[in-house]
């Protein structure tokens, strides 16, 4: 099963994808996490994307297209996976569509996690990560508008689309998600 969350910076999605990912037995694939590994690990990628996650900007399709598709074609990949934080703009979506049509393994599920700016901004503000100051989570905030969410109409076309209120607690967000997992099972 392959699935994509989607959502702004603080609605859950890397807590409830974990969460998942476990359950079901496929693995977690975190483009946010690969990239500040890479950029620890001072590797090419990571030097080139550094000033992009300080920034709050995405970084350049090409790169993030380049090790989804080394990633995904790792032996863990097989059962299934959840992309967390991936595809965030409509071109990485539909590069996302050609790379798994071409390995026949389609998308199964893309689930929403829907919440408010005030709460997100609250959940963002006391998560204190590296990239969490109040200059960035705007920029991240604004990236999330600008360029994500014309994801959602993409996938609700294509009759993908599960929406998810992320407002309530932890367990209920979770019980939703699985809700609408074995709605497409
Ligand atoms: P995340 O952990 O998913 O919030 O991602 C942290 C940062 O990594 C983002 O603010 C972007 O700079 C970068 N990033 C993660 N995923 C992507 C992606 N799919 N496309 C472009 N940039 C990304």
């Amino acid at each position: 099963m392959r699935i994509v969350f989607l959502g702004p910076p603080g609605a859950g999605k890397g807590t409830q994808s974990v969460r998942l990912a476990k359950e079901l037995g496929i693995a977690h694939l975190s483009t946010g996490e690969m990239l500040r590994a890479a950029r620890v690990r001072r590797t090419d990628l990571g030097l080139l994307v550094a000033d992009y996650l300080d920034n709050g900007q995405l970084v350049p399709d090409q790169m993030v297209l380049d090790i989804v598709a080394d990633r995904t074609a790792l032996a863990d990949c097989q059962p299934g996976c959840i992309f967390d934080g991936f595809p965030r703009t409509i071109a990485q979506a539909e590069a996302l569509d050609r790379l798994l049509a071409q390995r026949h393994t389609p998308l199964d599920l893309v689930i929403e996690l829907v919440i408010d700016q005030g709460e997100l901004l609250k959940r963002l503000m006391k998560r204190g990560r590296g990239d969490d100051n109040m200059a960035t989570i705007q920029q991240r905030l604004q990236s999330y508008e600008n360029q994500t969410a014309p994801l959602v109409k993409y996938y609700s076309e294509r009759r993908l689309l599960n929406s998810v209120n992320a407002a309530g607690s932890a367990e209920d967000v979770y019980n939703a998600i699985v809700a609408a997992v074995e709605s497409v099972k």
